[in-house]
């Protein structure tokens, strides 16, 4: 195959997998879409991605971890306990995290994830950093779950 016939048979597929995610976001209500974008976009406003100074690390206290979005799609502290507050098992891997298989728990999940990190990180930023600096992780993890079961309320309901 000639390199010009690769390169419009990649553009193609990626033309059509544009289309299944444009068609995926179409069929689901405009919160929920706001979640999945803000995500696919790696656009989680992260002390990693905003380059603070110093830059924070994970919120519930993971050793040598960033508070970055591709970090909080690995944390144990989110996706071990994400099913107590949706009801739906987790992915194990990224691909289903991010909700690109299109299964609506995944969905659900990463919808309450997201929003949950955004409302601690904008409600109680300030609590957040003194719980770190204290050794008191686990008071975040408590207010990021406080979080979640809000958010869950916002999107449980999934088309
Ligand atoms: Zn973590």
């Amino acid at each position: 195959m000639s390199k010009t016939r690769a390169k419009f048979l990649a553009c193609m597929e990626f033309s059509l997998k544009r289309c299944e995610a444009q068609s995926f976001l179409n069929r689901i209500p405009a919160t929920h879409a706001w979640q999945i974008l803000r995500s696919w976009s790696h656009s989680w406003i992260t002390s990693w991605r905003m380059h603070e100074v110093p830059r924070s690390v994970c919120i519930f206290g993971c050793v040598g971890e960033s508070d970055s979005e591709s970090h909080y799609l690995c944390c144990p502290f989110i996706w071990v306990n994400i099913s107590h507050v949706t009801g739906c098992r987790p992915g194990y891997s990224v691909f289903e995290r991010l909700a690109l298989n299109q299964s609506s728990g995944d969905l659900l999940n990463l919808c309450v994830v997201c929003h949950a990190y955004h409302v601690i990180r904008s409600n109680s930023l300030v609590a957040v950093r003194s719980n770190l600096a204290a050794g008191r992780s686990g008071d975040n993890f408590s207010l990021w779950r406080r979080a979640a079961v809000g958010a869950f309320a916002r999107y449980r309901e999934v088309p």
